[in-house]
């Protein structure tokens, strides 16, 4: 039987030629369906849509993201489900970048779009794409309100100093040059749950979050305010990551272009699809990596420590930030399965309180646990990161919040 759909948030994840969605019921947390265009806008796209135990993948011609919501649209009717008339509570949309106007989940109308498109050149592989996404469900969708859910909002209040990079303040503040930091909703919503799971109150932990996916990033989290993030102006900053370099000497840019001859757009490309762990073995997929340093390979090798090294100098960094830490929890795709990852990057800490259980490391599952021994000072934790969850209750509260 397919669960109603009548009060529940259809959640876009829209990017330059892809377009995830959920329609999920923010309060029971019920996944009534999902999917995934991809290749949107090329030769070869496809949409995957999942919905009462069924999975079905068709190869599609789909132009545009307008195409691919129209697509996804079909499922849903396949299945029994207008999504014109199911009565759904919101559109949800994942929005990366909210520059310096936007912190809290925010109603949708042309004003706000036009404000996003303003703030896109802070985020110009990003939110080009998630305003696609927007304008096509507006135009499709004309009766549910729409709502934008931001990835930096949760770090908007990062300590100044935290924010701030050292340069000219008139050049830093003529261009919103400042630290925004991403994944915020992820970020938010682990360290919550990690709260939940220790029985303790948000604001009496102190944590480092670590969402180690094909994007990855770092949080020093006190009493539920954000102290510091890894990721920057952009989402370039920090770990490495699967194709993104994370930090480097702002100096190799300079280099890139001066005696390398690299264009700017060029440069860009290199950093954000050519670089981290692909860049250093050719391979971004950390299963593979893992895979090939158990054989081996010593380009994947050097990948996985340079991966590793990084992790740690963060982790290093946050623990004397917060002073006190009460735990520290992997998330995402990486941090959620990657054992050795998780060994690693914890390895040899056991003087500041810091141990893994081996045992309890080699266990897979699907909720929140605890890795480390009961006694030990410091929670180490695994919590799976739902974004989509996060940004279904977001939209539904802004919907319902009287205005
Ligand atoms: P995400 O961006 O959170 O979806 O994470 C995607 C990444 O998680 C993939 O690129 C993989 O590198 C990694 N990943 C997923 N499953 C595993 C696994 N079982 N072991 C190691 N890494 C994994």
């Amino acid at each position: 039987m397919s669960a109603g759909a009548e009060g529940a948030v259809l959640v876009l994840n829209a990017g330059s030629s892809s377009l995830k969605y959920q329609l999920l019921h923010p309060d029971t947390q019920q996944v009534v369906a999902d999917g995934i265009a991809e290749r949107i806008g090329d030769h070869g796209s496809s949409i995957t849509h999942e919905q009462d135990g069924d999975v079905e993948k068709v190869s599609v011609e789909l132009p545009d993201h307008h195409a691919a919501i129209e697509r996804a649209m079909q499922f849903f009717t396949d299945h029994g489900t207008d999504l014109r008339s199911a009565g759904l509570r919101a559109v949800g949309h994942r929005v990366v970048h909210g520059g310096r106007t936007f912190f809290r989940p925010t109603l949708i109308d042309d004003e706000v779009i036009g404000e996003i498109s303003r703030i896109s050149s802070l985020a110009p592989l990003h939110n080009p794409a998630n305003l696609i996404g927007i304008t096509a469900a507006r135009t499709l969708l004309p009766e549910v309100p729409s709502v934008a859910v931001f990835d930096t909002a949760f770090f908007h209040g990062l300590p100044d100093a935290a924010a701030t990079y050292a340069i000219d303040r008139g050049v830093a503040s003529m261009h919103a040059i400042r630290r925004y930091g991403f994944h915020g909703t992820s970020h938010e919503y682990v360290s919550e749950q990690v709260a939940l799971f220790l029985d303790r109150p948000l604001d009496e932990v102190n944590q480092i979050v670590l969402h180690l996916g094909n994007g990855a990033s770092a949080s020093a989290i006190a009493g539920g305010r954000p102290m510091d993030t890894s990721m920057g102006m952009t989402p370039l900053e920090g770990l490495v990551m699967g194709t993104r370099s994370g930090d480097i000497d702002p100096g190799i840019v300079l280099h890139l272009h001066r005696v390398a001859k690299l264009e700017v757009d060029q440069i860009d490309t290199l950093l954000n699809k050519q670089s981290g762990l692909k860049g250093l073995c050719g391979e971004n997929d950390f299963r593979t990596i893992t895979e090939k340093v158990a054989d081996g390979d010593q380009s994947a090798r050097r990948a996985y420590d340079v991966y590793i090294h990084r992790l740690r100098r963060y982790i290093g960094a946050y623990m004397i930030e917060l002073g006190r830490v009460d735990a520290i929890t992997f998330t995402a795709g990486v941090g959620e399965n990657a054992a050795s990852v998780r060994a690693d990057a914890l390895a040899g800490l056991e003087n500041y309180g810091i141990v893994v259980d081996a045992e309890r490391n080699a266990l897979r599952g699907k909720d929140a646990r605890r890795i480390s021994p009961d006694d030990a000072d410091i929670a180490v934790l695994v919590v799976p990161t739902n974004e989509e969850l996060a940004i279904a209750r977001q939209s539904a509260e802004v919907v319902t919040r009287p205005r």
